[in-house]
C-alpha cells in the first residue's frame, strides 16, 4: 500500500512522473493516490524521490 502524507507533500510532482504504475497524479496542489493502489508494485521510486519524505510503502 503507498500512502501520501499532505502536510507533508509539496506539491513538487516528481512521485508522479517517476511511478511505474502510474498511479500517482496531482489533485491541486498535491500528490495523491489517484489510480488503483493495488497496481503499486512497491518498488520504493517515489519513496526515494519525494524530497520531503512523505510517501510511505508497507508491503502486503
Ligand atoms: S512504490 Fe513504485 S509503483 Fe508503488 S506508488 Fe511508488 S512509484 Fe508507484
Ligand atoms: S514527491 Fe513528495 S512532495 Fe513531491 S509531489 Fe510527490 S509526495 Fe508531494
Amino acid at each position: 500500500m503507498v500512502a501520501i502524507d499532505d502536510e507533508k507533500c509539496i506539491g513538487c510532482a516528481q512521485c508522479t512522473q517517476g511511478c511505474p504504475a502510474q498511479i500517482l497524479g496531482m489533485v491541486g496542489a498535491k500528490a495523491e493516490v489517484t489510480g488503483d493502489a493495488a497496481e503499486c508494485m512497491g518498488c520504493q521510486s517515489c519513496v526515494m524521490t519525494c524530497p520531503v519524505e512523505a510517501i510511505t510503502v508497507t508491503e502486503y
